[in-house]
């Protein structure tokens, strides 16, 4: 199974990297902390440098374009 998960927050949408094990993380977007059981899985990465690269291609595609 691949080691990076990309999730979606749960409240601002906003795309998360996540390691399979891990059970919680907080949004670097807005703050929440997501309950990674319950959040949105949009795809998974063998690595970090995949999972960004697919994360760009999501935001690329749906016209995601959150200001920090
Ligand atoms: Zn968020």
């Amino acid at each position: 199974m691949a080691p990076i998960l990309i999730l979606k927050c749960t409240k601002c949408g906003g795309y998360i990297l996540a390691k399979h094990a891990q059970k919680a993380k907080v949004c670097p977007y807005c703050g929440i902390k997501i309950n990674l059981q319950k959040a949105i899985r949009v795809a998974a990465a063998e690595n970090a440098f995949d999972a960004s690269e697919i994360i760009k291609r999501l935001k690329a595609e749906k016209g995601f374009n959150h200001k920090p």
